[in-house]
């Protein structure tokens, strides 16, 4: 089988941050798959197809870039960020598990790129400088009492904790309530950290505390970053506080 299928990590936005192997991994597709608007930032090339789909089109958008790949193109599938971090790459793995026995014999590649969280991270010092943990809020695809326990374990286990995924049209509240469920186990002091479309034109970044943090400030391009005790800020002169979880933790 010639074709070929090059799960791509296309970064949070800003173009600095997808990486050359990505860059590649575009330049030698003969086909694109992905959601429309992180097709969009794929460059145009002569010569390729490229076929967007609507969000939430994950599992037939990865078995039609499959079944393309099957047929001998060489594909590319593009997310955003990193494609194994809440993205296609465990879609793609998903389908070629319960898929036809010949997309086992396919040559598979996941490109990694920069995730959302690490984006916000460094756009206001080191928040995940010690140990940290990454949670979607999404009740898509698990029941939201699943989440809770997962929230209420990583705030009493001392993790700072990335919330994806915090908020849509279709989930109006499940930030409200996340934030709800820290509050009892966290100080209302906690550094909080709201970035949005970082790396894009339209980039803002907030720092709050859990007690202040307002999910109106959040939509579906939102990454929040809840701290551990340890987060602190350190005030500066004529910059913004760094925001930062120390490397060593107490007892
Ligand atoms: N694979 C992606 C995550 C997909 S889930 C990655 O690795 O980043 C989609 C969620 O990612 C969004 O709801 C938001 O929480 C976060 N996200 C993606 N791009 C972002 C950006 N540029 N700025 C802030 N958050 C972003």
């Amino acid at each position: 089988m010639s074709g070929r299928l090059a799960v791509v990590g296309l970064g949070p936005g800003d173009v600095r941050w997808l990486t050359p192997q990505a860059d590649a991994a575009l330049a030698a597709a003969d086909a694109l798959f992905g959601y429309g608007p992180y097709l969009d930032r794929a460059p145009v090339r002569n010569g390729q197809r490229r076929h967007p789909s609507d969000n939430r089109q994950e599992a037939p958008r990865a078995r039609a870039a499959l079944e393309t790949a099957a047929a001998g193109s060489n594909v590319a599938l593009v997310s955003g960020g990193d494609p194994g971090v809440f993205a296609m790459a465990a879609t793609v793995c998903e389908q070629i598990e319960s898929g036809p026995a010949a997309w086992r014999g396919l040559d598979v590649e996941i490109v990694p790129g920069v995730t959302a969280m690490l984006a916000v991270a460094a756009r206001v010092g080191a928040p995940l400088g010690h140990d940290f943990c990454a949670l979607s809020l999404s009740d898509n695809l698990k029941p939201w009492p699943v989440i809770e326990r997962r929230l209420d374990a990583a705030a009493q286990a001392g993790f700072v904790i990335a919330l994806y995924n915090p908020i849509s049209q279709a989930r109006p509240w499940q930030l409200t309530a996340a934030l709800e469920r820290l509050r009892r186990y966290l100080p209302a002091t906690t550094p909080t950290v709201f970035g949005r479309a970082v790396g894009r034109a339209d980039e803002t970044v907030a720092v709050t505390t859990l007690q202040a943090a307002d999910p109106a400030g959040a939509d579906m391009a939102t990454l929040v970053i809840v701290g551990s005790a340890e987060t602190r800020l350190v005030p500066r002169l004529g910059h913004a506080p760094l925001v930062y979880t120390p490397r060593s933790a107490s007892a």
